[in-house]
């Protein structure tokens, strides 16, 4: 889609570009530790909370 040289992407405006790429980081964002690592789903515990060795791990629990 982000190719230059990608024929599909000629009907393709550079706000919706721009959009995909906003809303692609935002995510990376939100699956993020504050250390840079990425979140990683526990599923015997049910919580998703950072992938690695952390001081300060993000931990998103679930809500019933
Ligand atoms: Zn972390």
């Amino acid at each position: 889609m982000l190719s230059h040289n990608n024929p599909l992407s000629l009907n393709i405006s550079m706000e919706e570009v721009r959009t995909f790429c906003n809303n692609v980081n935002n995510l990376k964002n939100v699956f993020s530790c504050d250390c840079n690592r990425y979140l990683r789903y526990y599923s015997s515990q049910e919580i998703l909370s950072c992938s690695g060795p952390c001081k300060n791990p993000v931990r998103y629990f679930k809500i019933d």
